[in-house]
């Protein structure tokens, strides 16, 4: 048996049996930790909290026959506000979905981390609006999984992106310039519904908040933000369904 206290946030929770719980942690040090909270879910248990999602603190973990158990919690945060705003507390949720379909067991994860930490402050306690929240937010998930978009040349001919019109290739992860683009339309090649139109405005938002860096991007000014093309991107990276993504209003 091992018992060790970790700094983690819940990201996802399962019912269980008539008063617990299966949680899934993430702890920047350890990435993917799963647990089961006993009695969580009778009214005066000291544990009531520590089991809902966003709930953030030290959690003393016994580790045996490989189950793990929070035996007690030391909470810090539990974002408690983004329950009284339903299309906050949407985007809030499917925050740590696209954070729980990457975190593995045993793998540090300390930027990944701070940039859930960081979004997730902004939206519950500030009146920032939660639509460039979120495409900042999978701008840097984009690029701390190693699949930042690439900015500054058409991602075909090399050009350097001066004037528009642009163009996003979901494909090749970058911008591609009018010529490129139309030259790939007239040849046919395939991935056309791929290539979606970017406004030049849109291509200067995520230079900017990319190159602000992880938490200073937060203050980017909002207004061209593409949220629907960041959730393709990304969502399509993924390959897989990003749970409550339904629920998220366009
Ligand atoms: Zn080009």
């Amino acid at each position: 048996m091992i018992q060790t206290e970790n700094t983690a946030i819940v990201l996802r929770h399962v019912d269980y049996r008539d008063n617990d719980r299966m949680v899934t942690l993430f702890s920047p040090s350890r990435g993917r930790i799963d647990a089961v909270i006993r009695n969580c879910r009778k009214p005066r248990s000291h544990n009531l909290n520590a089991g809902e999602l966003f709930a953030l603190g030290d959690y003393m973990l016994y580790e045996s026959g490989g189950r793990t158990t929070v035996t007690s919690v030391r909470l810090t945060e539990t974002f408690y506000t983004l329950r009284e705003n339903y299309e906050r507390l949407t985007c809030g949720t499917y925050l740590l979905s696209v954070t729980e379909a990457v975190v593995e067991p045993e793998q540090e994860r300390q930027e990944l981390f701070m940039l859930l930490l960081h979004t997730l402050s902004r939206l519950a306690f500030s009146d920032q609006p939660w639509r460039p929240l979120l495409a900042g937010f999978l701008l840097h998930f984009a690029a701390a999984e190693g699949f930042k978009p690439r900015l500054n040349h058409c991602v075909a001919c090399g050009r350097s992106l001066e004037e528009g019109p642009f163009f996003f290739d979901l494909e090749e992860g970058g911008v591609l310039c009018a010529a490129c683009r139309e030259a790939k339309r007239q040849s046919g090649e395939p991935g056309e519904k791929d290539r979606v139109s970017l406004a030049p405005q849109q291509l200067r938002w995520m230079r900017e908040a990319l190159g602000r860096g992880s938490a200073a991007w937060l203050d980017t000014p909002e207004s061209y933000a593409p949220l629907p093309l960041l959730r393709r991107y990304v969502e399509g990276r993924l390959g897989r369904r990003i749970r409550s993504a339904a629920l998220l209003p366009e």
